[in-house]
């Protein structure tokens, strides 16, 4: 089975379980309790995890707050802001192409009061600046757009953006999910007020993530959306999972941005632009993008390319939350492309473990597929 769908979810590295196992039975300790040597060893491996995240990020130590994974960093990001900042105004800017966990987040707030600007992209997957920066307004508490995209791995100008979202004084939080891992992430430096990340993209457990939040220019507060216990500085209640959290940090210390994950990316794309030319379209293909991500336009409907090779290979047509629904994806809708044209799309996303041999299997298939059609 060739697996290209790492930006669903990727393996958990050898050395990333082999840290997390100690930690299930022989030092189970809970990190809360500090009355005891089991319950401070916990604690000492939930901070050194601390460390290795904060490490990555180029941020401190107590700017990371561990959550089950992204979908609860943004909720805590995004109803936080809202829940705190309300008296300054009730205005969100985000993108029609983030993810579903923010938009669902923004759609929720929306029936609580919250009045959402959804920005346009172009047939890129790229926003306007001069679009942004006008629908910044006073009322404007916070602009929340996503590094990268999981469908088609393109990228916004983070720095950019966060330059304008603090000339306009608001607060900027970015979906870091699908790029941390596959590119350096100075939150300092690229202007970041808060940032998400979750383990499973870069080959760490499922279910643990973190949040990062500025303590300085600007010192965000947000209002806690769990309560009980007061874990995480009272932002994020409840006994931390500590295997995970270890497998959190340990995946962030393996991480070693590689040109071979470029250069396989490149390859794929280039060969099937040899075989098919112009009958294919690479959604993204004029943005900056992730060195990992193609999401290519066929001449045939993606279901059926998966019937053909739903027991050899791994892909995703769309999001694999999207998926689930079977709607067209709502990413490639916002690029332009017909309803049509989406079905007939399909992303591929490798990985660390992807080789040159599983590619020249994988574009095999697909000249199988054409061929057939
Ligand atoms: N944001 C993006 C861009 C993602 O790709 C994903 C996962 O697919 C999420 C958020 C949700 O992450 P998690 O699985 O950690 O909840």
């Amino acid at each position: 089975m060739i697996y290209l769908d790492y930006n669903a979810t990727t393996p958990v590295d050898a050395n990333v379980l082999a840290a997390m196992l100690p930690y299930f039975s022989e030092k189970f300790g809970n990190a809360a309790s500090s009355t005891h040597l089991p319950g401070m060893q916990a604690k000492d491996a939930v901070e050194i995890a601390r460390a290795q995240v904060a490490q990555t990020l180029h941020c401190e130590t107590q700017e990371v707050i561990f959550t089950s994974g992204s979908t609860e960093a943004i909720n805590l990001a995004i109803k936080g802001v809202f829940a705190l900042y309300q008296s300054k105004g009730n205005h969100i800017v985000t993108v029609k192409t983030e993810h579903k966990a923010v938009l669902d987040t923004c759609a929720y707030l929306e029936k609580k009061g919250a009045s959402v600007t959804y920005l346009p992209v172009d047939e890129h997957g790229q926003i306007n600046l001069q679009e942004l920066e006008t629908a910044i307004t006073e009322k404007t508490i916070l602009v929340a757009i996503m590094f990268a995209n999981n469908e088609t791995g393109v990228l916004h100008p983070i720095a950019d953006i966060a330059s304008i979202v603090h000339r306009k004084n608001s607060i900027f939080f970015c979906d870091a999910t699908q790029a941390v891992g596959k590119i350096p992430m100075e939150v300092r430096s690229l202007g970041i007020d808060m940032l998400c990340l979750s383990a499973h993209k870069f080959y760490g457990p499922k279910g643990i993530g973190a949040l990062y939040v500025s303590r300085k220019n600007p010192r965000v507060q947000l209002e806690p959306i769990l309560h009980g216990g007061g874990h995480e500085r009272g932002w994020r209640s409840g006994t931390l999972n500590v295997p995970s959290i270890v497998g959190l940090g340990k995946a962030c210390s393996e991480i070693k941005i590689e040109n071979a994950l470029a250069e396989n990316h490149i390859y794929l794309e280039q060969r099937l632009i040899e075989l098919l030319g112009d009958k294919i379209r690479i959604n993204g293909a004029a943005a900056n993008r992730l060195p990992n991500t193609s999401n290519i336009t066929f001449p045939f409907k993606a279901v059926d390319f998966i019937r053909h090779t739903k027991n050899k290979l791994s892909v995703a047509t769309g999001s694999a939350c999207t998926s689930a629904q079977n709607l067209p994806s709502h990413v490639l809708t916002a690029m332009q492309l017909s309803k049509e044209q989406a079905e007939k799309s399909i992303r591929f996303s490798i990985g660390k473990y992807t080789t040159k041999k599983e590619l020249d299997e994988t574009i095999q298939l697909i000249e199988e597929v054409y061929q057939l059609t």
